[in-house]
């Protein structure tokens, strides 16, 4: 251990739930505190769709390495399966054709199946769809999406036999400060626990903990509504695989044969980013937000299929859902040592695509605090704020 074998890892949404579990696994002394319980947060709402198909390396490797850990659960946690394969489709226009070709090809170099399809191979493959501005898609068999709550879960309990300390229901009120240093956390009933290193995986939460210690990072909050489509037992026909459409701003994946669920896409990472799919829709305060969906917001997201999925249509709206996305202002995340002091690791800032990756966020962060820095967290340092 570099600092110290005593580790706080603060939230226990997907990554700090990794976290925590690889440094168990690592021999660290190991709190993970969590105001609600694991998966409480946005980690429990995600669609969690999972592919490898980034424009940036980095991502792609991590969001390999992700997939692997959650395939590997079975073993990991002793449980069943949280990963279901269905495979992933996108389509791009012909603006994302060429950089979208290149990362295709340098994912297969990356070892993560990837197939660049055309048209009409695309028309081939998904016959109840249009073909309208469809220049190239790409199709990731090996990717689908997973149960978020299950597996967050899942890696807790596993944290927990390799011995993790797990609080739920504790609210962490500040963190703790001396001079340059971070030396632990105040719970809000005046507890205060001391540690060499503190994780801070608060997700939204994040600013209004910085601030307590007078830190601060560009992160921002905003409210994103799912619909949910009553598919009656014919979900996987309308919609046979994890969907991201770049042409009409939006995707979807079924979640068995029940319902399909579906939102709009703003870019996350992987192209242009789309500022007229439903931005802006900043919230001030994580603790009350609208976690309802007017049927209205359920009505626009169902327009954006119209054209490409006229059998989307035809289906029935359930009540949906709303959940938080923590935004960096470059839509990647934000991960590692928090300039300005020494005894904190922040991970926050994942835009709205951090469920995929986050099982190989928290095993890198174990490693940044047990072992140094660590090359593939290199881009998303928070040290790029800091001219800010
Ligand atoms: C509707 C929706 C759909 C999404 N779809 C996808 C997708 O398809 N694919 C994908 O990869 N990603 C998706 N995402 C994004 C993904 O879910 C998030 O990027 C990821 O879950 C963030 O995980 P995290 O561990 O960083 O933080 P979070 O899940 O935000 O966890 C932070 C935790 O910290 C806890 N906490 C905060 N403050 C305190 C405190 N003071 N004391 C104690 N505990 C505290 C919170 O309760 C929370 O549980 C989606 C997100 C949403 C909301």
């Amino acid at each position: 251990m570099r600092n110290g074998n005593d580790v706080l890892v603060v939230g226990a949404g997907i990554v700090g739930s990794s976290t925590a579990y690889h440094l168990a696994k690592a021999g660290a002394n190991v709190t993970l505190i969590e105001q609600t319980h694991p998966a409480g947060g946005p980690s429990g709402k995600s669609s969690a769709l999972l592919h490898a198909f980034y424009l940036m390396p980095e991502l792609s490797q991590l969001s390999i390495r992700g997939r692997e850990i959650l395939v590997s659960l079975p073993e990991i946690a002793g449980e069943g399966s949280f990963v279901t394969e269905i495979g992933m489709m996108w389509v791009c226009g012909r603006d994302n054709e060429a950089s979208w070709k290149a990362a295709a090809e340098r994912i297969r170099g990356e070892g993560a199946r990837i197939e660049t399809l055309s048209p009409q191979a695309f028309a081939d493959a998904a016959p109840d769809f249009a073909l309208d501005n469809v220049a190239l898609a790409l199709w990731e068999p090996e990717y689908g999406y997973a149960d978020a709550f299950g597996a967050t879960n899942a890696i807790a309990r596993a944290a927990r036999a390799h011995g993790a300390k797990i609080l739920q229901n504790t609210l962490v009120e500040g963190l703790r400060r001396q001079g340059d240093r971070i030396t632990g956390v105040t719970l809000t009933d005046g507890t205060v626990l001391e540690a060499d290193t503190v994780v801070l995986a608060a997700g939204p939460w994040t600013r209004r903990l910085l601030a307590t210690v007078n830190l601060d990072l560009p992160l921002h909050v905003e409210r994103h509504p799912m619909a949910v489509l009553d598919a009656a037992g014919q979900a996987r026909k309308v919609m046979p695989f994890a969907w991201c459409d770049d042409i009409s701003c939006n995707y979807a994946r079924p979640d068995n044969d029940g319902v399909i669920l579906a939102g709009t896409w703003a870019g996350g990472g992987t192209g242009l980013r789309h500022e007229h799919a439903g931005r802006p829709r900043f919230v001030e305060n994580p603790d009350s937000y609208m976690e309802g969906v007017e049927e209205s917001e359920s009505v626009e997201i169902l327009e954006t299929f119209a054209t490409r999925v006229p059998a989307m249509a035809e289906l029935g709206i359930r009540p949906g859902y709303a959940g938080l996305y923590d935004m960096s202002p470059d839509d990647l995340p934000v991960i590692g040592a928090m300039p300005g002091v020494d005894g904190l690791v922040v991970s926050a800032g994942s835009s709205g695509h951090g469920f995929k990756t986050g099982p190989a966020v928290g095993e890198a962060i174990a490693k940044l605090v047990t072992e140094g820095a660590q090359p593939i967290l290199a881009p998303f340092s928070p040290d790029r704020f800091r001219a800010a």
